[in-house]
């Protein structure tokens, strides 16, 4: 029997098998008056993008005002059956990780003992959700992400390698579009013995990869690519046996222009002309294997293309969309380390007569963690589940949880060092040292740091969900304002659209409904109520803001933030509810569930309440304004009395 949870057979034959690689859609999107490189990028990220599928998701429905309760309650928890395919893996990575691997002589040294690295492979840890025909050991996503949990929980270090390895490294690329016999050729390799890494950012190319240099041409025979150019901060290419690299084909004519292409390949590291040209070192991940790599003149047979010419940035965007969820499960591990820490120490040091937990400054800090740690985990792992479920497009919500979750462990981090007082600013092994016990919340707080960069900064997430948010209104309305559409097409749209908004925009004014929620304790149910209403608020504030700036409202990152913060704390806010409820069904003591769920919706609701104050009235203007001074190199003063 079909449940809301499943997608239609057409999309699950889609996102089970190779993406569908036909040709690239023209944008929505106005950009006749834009630069040449804000364009480029543009055009490039849009001709990449699938479209959202009608029926959205629970977290994209959100901006419509659409609150289908019902997708994600009641939460789809782990089977029993799927939890004892994963246990044996999984009790032995934890007791592993506890017995053999020292994270602080990691941090300290900044090598990772090829020992450590061995037994993981021996174990499965590189192959977690390769097929068992390939030698993996063909778990879900919910096994994986508790995998990085237990990593995430224990060492920074060993996350990045087995997280860049099988998140966006040769893996989940091969899995989503290889060939068979790519398929065939790298996964027993990668699963049992090599290490791989993804090699897209360069000097010019972070949060931009239109900008890519490193240039495949391709032989005159048509059998082969010559790669030539560099990248940048490549992680696990120290170790790694094989990589996979977006780089520049030849240009296509859309419309008369040049469109980049990029594409991506399987490239050995041991083929002839690529050399690792150094190591790069961070403020965390001391042990990282990360460097840059060189590429001149190697040959790269065209079976190691992956997917057609021109869709590598298809294939980076869309391996990330599921590749996105290993870093929040790693964070929820951390964050989860990092409030045990805290709940211990502000019980055991006492300062002014009482426990330092007994101060409201530092209570307020903890029940903050613990409710950041519920939802956390409550999101990421409800994402996981609807992977696993395939029920259809999940790029909002992993995004959402990448963001958030990343975000919210960079705070606990930050706290917990608060909590710890000086001994949080002090090294483990200064700690031991003084014979004090050796709890690194330094360490933690570098470590976390970066995850707010790589695999998508938190402002390329929320421009990403933005764009999402925005794609219901675009498709019904982005050609009214797009100046390169012949008029007759942009008063068709206007027609449409008028038609469209007649009878959705007087619905965004209606109380929401979340469905039947009998099964829901009282107190979760209002907060759901909330989610419902506020969804339909969202949606009127972003069609109000649509009507205020029209097609400069891409332009305006600070205000769409603003809705994407209350989606993605709607989110969270639902996906807690359903949590909770699992586990008071699961027999988990209820009052202790509500006590955290209850503190986590109020005080996003708080959030919540801030963002939309921040739409009625901001400083973004006036910011932008002063910021364009500062880089024009006016208010000399603030310059004088430094060294
Ligand atoms: C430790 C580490 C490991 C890494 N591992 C890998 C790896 O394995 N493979 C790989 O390919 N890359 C890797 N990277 C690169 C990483 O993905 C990039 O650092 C990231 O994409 C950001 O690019 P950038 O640093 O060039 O910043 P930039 O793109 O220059 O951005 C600088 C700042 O501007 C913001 N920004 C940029 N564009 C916009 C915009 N349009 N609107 C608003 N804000 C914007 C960014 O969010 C950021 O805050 C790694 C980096 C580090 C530091």
């Amino acid at each position: 029997m079909k449940t809301p949870l499943e997608a239609p057979e057409k999309q699950v034959t889609e996102e089970t098998s190779a993406k569908s690689t036909g040709p690239q859609r023209e944008s929505v999107i106005d950009t006749s008056k834009m630069s040449k490189g804000q364009r480029e990028a543009l055009e490039l990220a849009e001709a990449s993008r699938d479209p959202l599928d009608e029926r959205g998701s629970f977290a994209s429905n959100l901006f419509i005002g659409r609150y289908d309760f019902d997708r994600i309650f009641p939460y789809p928890g782990q089977s029993e059956e799927d939890r004892a395919e994963g246990e044996p893996f999984l009790k032995e990575l934890r007791d592993y990780l506890e017995k053999n691997v020292d994270a602080d002589e990691i941090d300290r040294t900044g090598e990772i003992p090829q020992k450590n690295i061995d037994d993981l492979f021996a174990m499965g840890a590189f192959g977690v959700k390769i097929p068992v025909q390939y030698g993996g050991l063909g778990l879900s996503q919910v096994n994986y992400g508790r995998a990085a949990m237990f990593l995430g929980s224990w060492d920074a270090n060993l996350t990045a390698l087995v997280s860049a390895h099988q998140s966006i490294g040769v893996p989940q690329p091969l899995l989503l579009f290889g060939t068979e016999e790519q398929k065939a050729r790298y996964l027993p390799r990668v699963a049992r013995k090599e290490i791989s890494a993804f090699a897209l950012t360069e000097w010019n190319a972070g949060s931009d990869p239109a900008n890519m240099h490193l240039e495949a041409k391709p032989t005159e025979d048509g059998n082969a690519y010559i790669l030539n150019g560099e990248k940048l901060w490549c992680t696990n290419l120290i170790k790694a046996g094989v990589l996979v690299v977006m780089a520049k084909t030849p240009p296509r004519i859309v419309k008369g222009k040049e469109r980049k292409q990029i594409s991506a390949f399987i490239v050995d590291v041991d083929s002839p002309g690529l050399e690792i040209t150094y190591r790069c070192h961070f403020m965390g991940l001391r042990a990282l294997y990360n460097g840059i790599v060189k590429f001149s003149d190697v040959r790269v047979p065209k079976e190691n293309l992956i997917a057609k010419e021109g869709q590598g940035l298809k294939v980076a965007l869309t391996t990330l969309n599921t590749g996105r969820l290993t870093i929040p499960a790693a964070c929820v591990g951390l964050s989860k380390r990092m409030l045990e820490i805290c709940r211990k120490w502000a019980s055991e040091r006492v300062q002014w007569g009482v426990p330092i937990g007994k101060h409201y400054a530092i209570a307020g800090k903890i029940a903050e963690m613990a409710g950041n740690v519920f939802a956390m985990e409550a999101m990421t792992f409800l994402t996981s589940a609807l992977v696993d479920r395939k029920a259809g497009d999940l790029r909002i919500e992993t995004a959402m949880c990448k963001m958030w979750a990343t975000e919210a462990t960079w705070r606990i981090a930050d706290e917990a060092m608060q909590v710890r007082g000086g001994r949080g600013y002090e090294t483990a092994q200064s700690l031991e040292g003084r014979g004090e016990e050796a709890i690194p919340v330094e360490r933690y707080l570098r470590d976390c740091r970066i995850n707010m960069i790589f695999e998508g900064s938190s402002e390329i997430m929320r421009l990403f969900i933005a764009r999402e948010a925005l794609d219901p209104h675009l498709k019904v309305g982005g050609a009214i304002f797009n100046t390169q559409l012949p008029m007759a097409e942009r008063a068709k749209a206007l027609f449409q659209s008028g038609k469209f908004y007649a009878t959705w925009y007087p619905k965004q004014w209606t109380l929401g409904t979340a469905g039947n929620l009998e099964n829901l304790h009282r107190d979760l149910r209002t907060h759901v109520r909330y989610a419902a209403n506020t969804s339909k608020k969202v949606a009127r504030g972003l069609f109000h803001a649509m009507a205020r700036f029209g097609p400069k409202l891409d332009r305006e990152q600070l205000l769409l933030s603003r809705f994407v913060g209350i989606a993605t704390e709607l989110f969270a806010i639902s996906a807690t509810c359903s949590f909770a409820q699992y586990k008071i069904d699961q027999g988990e003591p209820a009052d202790e569930i509500l006590s955290v769920a209850n503190y986590f919706c109020r005080s996003a609701k708080m959030r919540i309440g801030q963002h939309f104050a921040g739409v009625r009235e901001n400083t973004d203007r006036a910011g932008y304004d002063l910021t364009q001074q500062l880089l024009a190199g006016k208010h000399a003063d603030l310059r004088k009395g430094i060294v």
